[in-house]
């Protein structure tokens, strides 16, 4: 909903809201936030809060630290889980220079340019996302314990599943925000769920994954547990995916149409663009050291390659019907900045489109228990952060669409955490440390 601010200030004084949130994402997808008092909000709108970003990892040095938050108002949303007296209002921001600059280290302003070029094309597109989780345990201090919640797996029922009550307070939370949870299940996991979102454009879906990653965590923190998105958490079980739908229209009309139809040739197009660049974005849809460890088995994808049915491949094309009609990526995962990754998406599906490039066939086959001939020529995913980084830096692509200052701290970051890792003593403990705590 686009509110004007008059009908904002309005909402403010009627519905007892004595705080804003002032919401935006690090440049790893990290969700940050200033809280203003109700009465500064005019000023924010106006002029927008400063604040210090040189303390936000990828943001800027202390030299040049000052930038701007500037709330947007179609993101407005009340936080249920802040006391409904004295509530409080979020918005996410656009991120400017003192001078008006657009911040290009802002997500947000990235996704948006991508949507507009897409746009300009004449297509828009739609994201439907479905995001896997874990629930573990928490000991007397409410710190995590690395017992899962319960040991119940796919689409398990209670008493085995412990997850419902959550699942039903996450879902009902999330309308009261204005998401649209379209169904939610207990997973493969002991102690893994999963919410799946009705689609919308792209820059709502990704503001959502993250109001919806933060409002899992605080709900299950209520619960007395404590919420993972980590990619692959227990070594054993399913990791965690966020599975990426997505829809092209053209003229108001669905491109993509339902499995043994035969695409649109742009949707088509679109497909084969993704796949031509996948495995160069990989850094930024799998950016963790962990993250590789899911890839390759419990239906992670491992080899550059689709399907109409296989959940072994990167690529499905469900059985679905018209406006639901729709390609799935199912690389990426919870731990990604969901702008960047839309974005870089959009992009790569838009070369395709303008390039006309052909999709090749699908490969119809398990690719876990397919034999080494049957697999020969189909290209793998990196298999490490070590190989995506790699493949990100020589990316003409990624240079083209990503600002300087992201590659850049993107490539640092990472490689730290590349180097950190490979040369930990405890691997395992290394990954627990920073991505499980
Ligand atoms: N957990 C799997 C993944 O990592 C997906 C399994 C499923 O959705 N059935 O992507
Ligand atoms: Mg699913
Ligand atoms: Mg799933
Ligand atoms: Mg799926």
């Amino acid at each position: 909903m686009d509110y004007t601010v008059q009908e904002i200030l309005q909402f403010v004084e009627e519905n007892d809201v004595k705080f804003v949130r002032l919401a935006f994402c690090d440049m790893f997808g990290s969700l940050k936030n200033i809280a203003i008092m109700a009465g500064e909000l005019p000023r924010a709108f106006a002029d927008g809060i400063s604040f210090d970003a040189s303390a936000v990892e990828g943001f800027m040095n202390v030299e040049e630290s000052d930038l701007f938050l500037f709330p947007d108002p179609s993101t407005m949303a009340i936080l249920p889980w802040r006391p409904q007296q004295g509530r409080v209002l979020r918005f996410y921001c656009d991120i400017r220079h003192p001078d008006g600059r657009t911040f290009d280290g802002d997500g947000r302003a990235l996704l948006r340019r991508a949507v507009a070029d897409l746009e300009q094309a004449g297509y828009r597109c739609q994201i439907g996302a479905e995001c896997e989780f874990y629930l573990f345990e928490t000991d007397e201090h409410q710190n995590p314990t690395g017992t899962p919640h319960d040991r119940a797996g796919y689409f398990d029922t209670a008493p085995m599943d412990r997850g419902e009550n959550i699942r039903r307070e996450i879902c009902l939370t999330m309308e009261e925000m204005g998401l649209r949870p379209e169904s939610s299940h207990h997973e493969q996991g002991p102690g893994q769920n999963e919410v799946d979102f009705a689609y919308t454009g792209a820059l709502t879906a990704a503001d959502n994954l993250v109001t919806f990653k933060s409002l899992v965590r605080v709900l299950a923190a209520q619960n007395g547990l404590y919420a993972s998105f980590m990619p692959k958490p227990l070594k054993k079980h399913s990791g965690s995916g966020l599975h990426v739908n997505m829809s092209l229209q053209k003229d108001g009309q669905n491109i993509f149409v339902p499995a043994g139809q035969g695409h649109s040739p742009q949707a088509e197009s679109f497909i084969a663009g993704i796949l031509d660049r996948i495995a160069e974005i990989t850094l930024f849809c799998n950016p963790l050291t962990n993250s590789y460890r899911r890839l390759g088995a419990f239906e992670a994808p491992k080899y550059i390659s689709w399907s109409h049915q296989n959940r072994s491949q990167l690529i499905r094309i469900p059985a679905a019907q018209g406006e639901k009609a729709r390609m799935e990526l199912r690389s990426p995962d919870p731990s990604c900045n969901p702008y960047v990754v839309f974005a870089l998406l959009i992009w790569a599906g838009l070369e395709g489109i303008v390039q006309q490039k052909p999709l090749g066939a699908p490969l119809d086959l398990n690719t876990y228990s397919a034999d080494k001939a049957a697999l020969s020529g189909v290209q793998p995913l990196p298999d490490s952060l070590g190989r995506a980084l790699q493949l990100a830096q020589q990316s003409d692509f990624v240079r083209e669409h990503l600002p300087a200052r992201m590659i850049r701290q993107m490539v640092d970051a990472k490689r730290r955490s590349w180097e950190g890792c490979t040369s930990a003593e405890d691997r395992d403990r290394y990954e627990r440390d920073r991505y499980f705590y």
